[in-house]
């Protein structure tokens, strides 16, 4: 059967998902279609007694359950049924996610679920294998440090990677023992619903997941400020990350993880395999429209290299495939929203004032919905709005160099450091250079993950506090007490 479908006849879930149900829900978000710009929904708002009611569900949930306290295989089997669960509606999800996002359908399902429920798995290897330790001290005494689910976790989540994103909250969480009050973006929330009920069916406790819908003043708020949400866990803008510690600090410390925005460097040196460059960094800026956190948006070549590169990339930009989330041959994804593809436009257009020179794209494609061309934009300096801006589109600059030190200059932005791309072939200078790039994970010769989970993913400088993904994000779900006994 083709995943491709008709958008006007998929049944949507409404509501909160609380304990074991979706529950009814008041205050509606219009909703357009990303692909058509059509009105096609709404999405709820929980304001504080209805994010009351979740914690509290949560908290109940387990106390009953004991999941916290359950022999650690039984977690990991309840999680990895839950796995297998989502992998065998992994056609539900992709249509429920393709709809109002900017996930074409047949990535999702080889892509984004297959990728979360391997994830959830491995997160759920952590609940037997990692815990407190003995550490070394005299004979007359003995000590250890044990560690603990903190209770109920509190996760927000963006609107580029829905169903992936959750996955990267619920599985360590749940893993370390904890319930989850969970607020997907609120323009892609019907994915993570069915995510939560999927978990229920595959026999996790009800009410240790609980997703509540609504935007970030009122329903994110109220989560992040709530006195019995013991931790929170953030993936969105460095904007909207800023406004949660400054919540956190009004309303009562707590910890958090922060995964926030980024304006990544790829730096191509003249001895890298350039048709293998091209192909990295043509994927980085398009994969989604340039919708990543980590998408690779500052090209950076050394100058005797940059014709043949931009050549190389101008030819595979051509060859992509824009069309709607739900056609199953769709590869390239539209702008979220006309909001903010505009915002794209205003800043290529006010870049290209500032002395850029447009290669190709910068303007909206001749398609209904929100489709953006891949753009190239050269001539470019440091203090170029294109350069600063995370602009979250597919929008590539390029800068030249003829020194090293000239591209790590270059490469370092102000207040980002999610991730960096380098290319060459000299072993050396990778190995050098990826010391001295300020950038929490580093790509060799490569652009973007692997399925090798256990590398963490996280931000230096305003690009966030914490990590997802690896043993990082499984340890930052459980709180640890050292403890001194007398022998
Ligand atoms: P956003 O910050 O606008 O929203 C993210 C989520 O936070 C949404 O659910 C939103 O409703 C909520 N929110 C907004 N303001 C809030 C507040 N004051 N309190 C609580 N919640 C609030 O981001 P977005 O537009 O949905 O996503 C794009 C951003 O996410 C980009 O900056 C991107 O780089 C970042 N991102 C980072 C990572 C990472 O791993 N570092 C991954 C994906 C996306």
């Amino acid at each position: 059967m083709s995943l491709s479908f008709d958008p006007d006849s998929l049944t949507l879930p409404v509501g909160h998902f609380i304990g074991d149900r979706l529950v009814a829900a008041e205050g509606m978000i219009p909703m357009k279609r990303p692909s058509d710009g059509k009105n096609y929904a709404g999405c709820p708002v929980a304001d504080a007694d209805v994010v009351d009611q979740a914690v509290q569900t949560a908290k109940s949930a387990l106390k009953t359950s004991n999941w916290g306290g359950l022999r650690p295989r039984e977690r990991l089997n309840l999680l990895h049924r839950w796995a297998d669960l989502i992998e065998q509606e992994a056609e539900t999800l992709a249509r429920l996610e393709a709809i109002s996002s900017t996930r074409p359908v047949g990535q999702l399902v080889s892509g984004d679920i297959a990728v979360s429920a391997e994830q959830i798995r491995f997160f759920a290897e952590f609940a037997d294998k990692e815990g407190g330790e003995l550490v070394p001290t005299d004979d007359g005494n003995l000590g250890m440090i044990m560690t603990e689910p903190y209770g109920v976790v509190g996760a927000i989540t963006p609107w580029n990677f829905p169903i992936n994103m959750a996955a990267w909250k619920l599985g360590p969480a749940l893993a370390a023992g904890n319930a989850v009050v969970l607020k997907p973006s609120e323009m892609t929330p019907f994915s993570t619903l069915y995510l939560a009920e999927l978990a229920v069916r595959a026999g996790i406790p009800a009410g240790l997941i609980n997703i509540v819908l609504g935007d970030g003043m009122t329903t994110g708020n109220a989560i992040t400020g709530h006195p019995d949400i013991a931790k929170v866990s953030f993936t969105g803008s460095t904007r909207a990350g800023s406004a949660i510690m400054e919540n956190i600090a009004r309303t009562g410390i707590k910890p958090m993880t922060l995964e926030l925005g980024g304006k990544s460097p790829q730096i191509v040196f003249a001895d890298a395999d350039i048709e293998k460059a091209a192909a990295a960094v043509t994927a980085s800026i398009t994969s989604n429209a340039g919708q990543a956190c980590v998408a690779g948006s500052r090209l950076i070549v050394e100058k005797n290299a940059s014709a043949r590169l931009i050549e190389a990339i101008l030819k595979r930009m051509k060859t992509i495939v824009p069309g709607p989330t739900w056609d199953a041959a769709s590869q390239y994804s539209p702008i979220i929203s006309d909001r903010q593809r505009q915002r794209i436009d205003d800043i290529v257009t006010a870049s290209v004032a500032a002395g850029a020179e447009r290669l190709t794209g910068g303007s909206s494609m001749d398609l209904p919905g929100y489709f953006y061309a891949p753009t190239l934009l050269t001539g470019i300096d440091q203090t170029s709005p294109a350069v600063v801006e995370e602009i979250f589109g597919p929008v590539l600059t390029i800068q030249t160099f003829e020194e090293e030190e000239e591209a790590m200059a270059l490469a370092d932005h102000p207040s980002y450091g999610l991730a960096a791309g380098l290319f060459t072939s000299d072993l050396s200078r990778a190995i050098r250079l990826t010391r001295r790039l300020q950038a929490g994970t580093i790509w060799v010769n490569r652009y973007g993950r692997s399925r090798d989970h256990i590398l963490p993913t996280g931000g230096y400088k305003q690009s966030g506090i914490g990590k997802d993904l690896g043993r990082e994000a499984f340890q930052a779900n459980r709180k640890s007490k050292s403890v001194l006994i007398s022998l």
